[in-house]
């Protein structure tokens, strides 16, 4: 059972606003950080906005016009700093958690033809290897009692409910699509199940809806939400080495 201590906090003045940083360790590998975004005081708050994101080397920090991933951070940093509370956790797994050296192995199939999710069948991964129980788990550290997700995967939700967070609402999370990202976000709703943001259409790229309604997912009656799978230690003072 993994664990995770929250290791250390500061204040983050962003592009985007005032957040606070909170960076969390994971206790079997102190290589493995994981990040909060905490803006306001969010503990012991119902349907706090919230977005679960998963790193995307290529697309937030060499700017990848191949996912949408950098646009779906900003949005989501925007969103939580205009309502002035709000938390993002940042997962640190990398391609859906295959790594980053398989990620764009899986790049050069598709280039063959080949979609995203038979990419990394064919790397022999599964289509999507993110679990959500290091996301509950911060959550939960952070005190936070229920959320609306900013997201489009549906798997996310039910991943984050397993995982013993309670998912008041969803809060569709699409960006404009690019010439570039068309096709993968196509696949993302046809082969991953992703929410199409324009109902009814099966061609037209996701637009752009920020503001749309909010309450598309009614909550889970779900009280048996099981044991976490893993904890959180608050360190008390700077651990060394
Ligand atoms: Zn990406």
């Amino acid at each position: 059972m993994k664990s995770l201590t929250r290791y250390s906090e500061a204040a983050l003045p962003t592009s985007h606003g005032d957040f606070r940083v909170v960076v969390y360790r994971v206790d079997q590998n102190p290589n493995d950080e994981h990040v909060a975004m905490v803006r306001g005081d969010i503990r012991a708050r119902q349907d706090v906005l919230c977005r679960v994101h998963s790193e995307c080397f290529t697309g937030e920090v060499l700017g990848s016009l191949r996912c949408d991933c950098q646009e779906q951070l900003d949005l989501a940093l925007r969103r939580i700093a205009r309502e002035d509370s709000g938390v993002l956790v940042y997962l640190r797994q990398e391609g859906r958690g295959i790594g980053l050296g398989n990620k764009v192995r899986a790049y050069a199939l598709q280039d063959q033809g080949v979609d995203t999710v038979d990419a990394n069948l064919a790397l022999g991964f599964d289509a999507d290897l993110r679990t959500y129980e290091m996301a509950a788990a911060i959550l939960r550290d952070l005190s936070v009692d229920s959320v609306r997700l900013m997201t489009n995967n549906p798997a996310k939700l039910r991943g984050l409910e397993q995982a013993g967070i309670r998912v008041t609402s969803h809060v569709p999370h699409w960006v404009e699509a690019s010439a570039e990202n068309a096709d993968y976000l196509r696949v993302k709703q046809r082969r991953m199940g992703h929410l199409a943001a324009v109902s009814g259409s099966d061609s037209a790229a996701p637009a752009n809806r920020p503001d749309s309604p909010l309450d598309s997912m009614s909550p889970q009656g779900s009280t048996d939400r099981g044991r976490p799978a893993t904890n959180v230690t608050t360190l008390e003072k700077d651990a060394s080495g």
